[in-house]
């Protein structure tokens, strides 16, 4: 390919609206343009590396039992009636309407659409485990669309679905697909971590996300680089410290305290001179219209998610304002455990013998020496708080560290979520139909071109991995109005590509410098001078993008066999 045929408009400044590296990158190389808010355009330095990522994946998707189909993307209603998410998804899917009236949606997933194709056939369990997928585009109206590829409104993706006869089988299936995902984000270059993710409402027994370290990612996790283990906040866990009880008769008697106009717990903390640690927070909160009196130390936060699993609550809320004074006659500042009127949860990390100090329950006063165990007690003891940074590892103890990530993959068991209301069932050994018990696996395509752009980059531009270059070489002659210098590139050129190498030639008249940046900011991995040191030596001067400084010279007659050996061996 010629450089100047290259439709990749290049933009010498920083677009104002792109909100992360990889999305004003992707601009600026000419990898992409935006039609709307959340939908692009592939040019085709961007299709190229798109196709790349898509190969790696099906290679490896091939190679672990799965099979490609492909599905629909305008698709009609009745599975997703039968499965309530016709409604469940709300404003976020794209619906419309046919000349007959009958009602299709933009499908934003397929797993109603896979369930009812393998549904409307009759299966032996000889024929089980079976795994389909296929890559194709996926629409959601998201309210904010953000970050470029990362949360767009169409985009595209890789979605598996995998069909078993039990429970024990899925593991199976869920391990080879695991595996595949490892060598998949591998392949194309990313430094990512596999977290154990809440399945929320799909249900199931486990799930996984496949996160890529980045400043602005919107997932959070804790990890911990002892043992490996890896969680998302939402589900994350801390050891707690141990609590012994304390004989009661040694403890110190309650005390109240005037803290007149002290509300907050930084407020209590500074007017008493205690540690935040030592205070308990204690917050009213409504779940499933039933009220909670919870109960955590000052310097812990609610998690919402964990609460509601404990109180097996659909959904909830913090009581306003207005509902603490109605419900407990206080103000929110002097809210405390003491005789509540319903039932109490205690975080975990609250101990049994330290003297804690609470709110009254009356305006303007706390109470100190409060234990826990001796003046409060808990309906429910559990693990409500979210993780910090510093917490213990709940497997081996060591320090959790806490970082966002942009979640390229995300692998769930979903039982028998789908095939009981679409009626897909296999014929078992004694003759009976059972639903199937499914999987489903999931790769963001463009999530993760952009997740290797946020990890491969410098100031200069996109470094990319070999495996996912648009081009893997591209030679750069210097000079092309000297008929030397021009003669000698393109015989590398083609010498390149007879070789089977993805090569490009900078055949524009531009200055020295100007092709230096743009061979930068479109970040191929191997650059190829011929220029001065060509016309005096006869060698070609050859750079890594990834390690500018490394030059090397290498004469024309061994150029093609030193540069494919190059693009084999450096990743
Ligand atoms: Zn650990």
């Amino acid at each position: 390919m010629y450089l100047s045929k290259v439709f990749a408009p290049r933009l010498r400044e920083v677009p104002q609206d792109a909100d992360t590296i990889s999305g004003q990158l992707m601009l600026r190389a000419g990898l992409l343009r935006k039609s709307a808010s959340g939908i692009y355009t592939y040019l085709n330095l961007g299709l190229r590396v798109k196709q790349r990522i898509e190969e790696i994946v099906r290679q490896e998707m091939d190679n672990h039992g799965a099979q490609e189909i492909l599905m629909p993307l305008l698709m009609p209603s009745e599975p997703w009636q039968a499965t309530g998410r016709w409604d469940l998804y709300g404003d976020e899917m794209f619906k419309l309407t046919d000349r007959k009236g009958r009602s299709f949606c933009l499908g934003p997933t397929h797993e109603e659409l896979v369930t009812s194709v393998v549904g409307g056939e009759r299966h032996s369990y000889k024929e089980l485990p079976f795994n389909l997928y296929h890559i194709t585009n996926k629409y959601r109206d998201e309210i904010r669309p953000r970050y470029g590829l990362i949360r767009s409104r169409e985009f595209t993706m890789m979605d598996a679905y995998s069909f078993d006869r039990n429970e024990a089988s899925v593991e199976v299936s869920y391990a080879l697909m695991f595996e595949a995902y490892n060598n998949i984000f591998r392949r194309v270059g990313l430094t990512f971590r596999p977290i154990q993710a809440d399945s929320g409402a799909i249900g199931g027994s486990s799930s996984h996300e496949f996160t890529v370290q980045a400043e602005n990612g919107e997932c959070a996790y804790a990890a911990c680089d002892n043992c490996g283990y890896a969680a998302n906040l939402e589900l994350s866990k801390a050891r707690p410290t141990t609590t012994p009880d304390t004989a009661a008769g040694s403890l110190p008697e309650l005390e109240s305290v005037a803290t007149p106009g002290i509300h907050s717990i930084d407020e209590v903390a500074g007017f008493l001179a205690i540690d935040s640690c030592t205070i308990l927070k204690s917050i009213l909160y409504v779940a499933d219209d039933k009220p909670w009196l919870l109960v955590l130390r000052g310097d812990d936060d609610i998690n919402e998610v964990k609460l509601l699993k404990a109180v097996q609550a659909r959904d909830g809320r913090l009581a306003t304002d207005e509902e603490v004074l109605r419900i407990l006659g206080v103000h929110p500042g002097s809210v405390g455990p003491i005789q509540a009127a319903m039932p109490v949860v205690v975080d975990e990390m609250v101990r049994r013998d330290v003297a804690y100090t609470i709110g009254a329950g009356k305006d303007d006063f706390h109470v100190r020496n409060a234990f826990f165990g001796r003046d409060f007690d808990a309906a429910i003891v559990a693990d409500i708080r979210t993780v910090r940074a510093g917490d213990l590892c709940p497997i081996c103890g060591h320090p959790l560290h806490t970082a966002t990530g942009i979640e390229v993959g995300h692998t769930f068991k979903l039982g028998t979520k789908y095939s009981v209301p679409l009626h897909a069932s296999y014929v078992d050994e004694d003759g009976s139909e059972r639903p199937y018990v499914m999987g489903c696996y999931g790769i963001g395509i463009g999530r993760t071109l952009a997740a290797i752009i946020e990890q491969h980059h410098d100031e200069k531009g996109i470094i990319w991995p070999m495996s996912v270059a648009p081009f893997q070489v591209i030679v750069v002659p210097l000079n092309k109005g000297d008929d030397a210098v021009w003669h000698a590139a393109l015989e590398l050129y083609e010498g390149l590509q007879k070789a089977g190498i993805d090569v490009i030639v900078d055949d524009r008249g531009e200055s020295a410098g100007v092709k230096f940046n743009d061979a930068d900011l479109m970040g191929f991995p191997i650059q190829v001078v011929v220029g001065n040191s060509f016309l005096k030596t006869g060698n070609f001067e050859v750079t890594l993008r990834s390690s500018k400084t490394d030059k090397k010279a290498i004469t024309a007659s061994e150029a093609v066999a030193s540069i494919a050996d190059l693009v084999r061996t450096i990743e």
